[in-house]
């Protein structure tokens, strides 16, 4: 059987002939990522004898699953606007000294995998941290070489 989800009473698992059915806590043992089926489980449609049910995560290990999973988005979306701001500017931006357009974008390193590193290890404390110290971009005027930081 497949682990679908369980709650504080409950185990709930998926026969492979897909019948749902519902254990009470009680009635299974987990042991690490395994749970066994204390008394044997006959499917009540497909009669077949189950002894455990697959694909568990701990709690905790599904938590931790989430959260990366979300600081990853996080970070992917934060990138993003950081990447549009950049591109906005491109278009946008003029040599401040020769009045240029002809302007490259260097990109002092947004630094993405030190980020979601910083979030795995540390939380949204480190994630932001991340983020914060590495959103530096300096532009750079291709006529003059006149080079200068976004927003300023
Ligand atoms: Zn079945
Ligand atoms: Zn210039």
């Amino acid at each position: 059987m497949k682990f679908e989800g369980s709650n504080d009473r409950s185990v709930f698992a998926r026969c492979d002939c897909g019948a749902f059915h519902r254990f009470d806590k009680n009635e299974v043992t987990i042991v690490d990522t395994n749970i066994y089926i204390n008394d044997t489980y006959e499917c009540q449609k497909c009669k077949y004898k189950h002894t455990s049910i697959d694909g568990y995560l701990s709690e905790e290990g599904n938590k931790a699953q989430e959260l990366i999973t979300s600081h990853i988005e996080a970070v992917k979306r934060m990138k993003a606007a950081a990447e549009e701001e950049i591109e906005r500017e491109k278009h946008t931006v003029k040599c401040k000294k020769c009045g240029s357009s002809q302007v490259s974008v260097g990109d002092k390193g947004f630094g993405l995998g030190k980020a979601a590193i910083g979030g795995i290890l540390l939380g949204p404390v480190g994630l932001l941290g991340g983020l914060v110290g590495s959103k530096k971009t300096v532009i750079i005027c291709l006529k003059c070489g006149h080079r200068w930081e976004v927003g300023k």
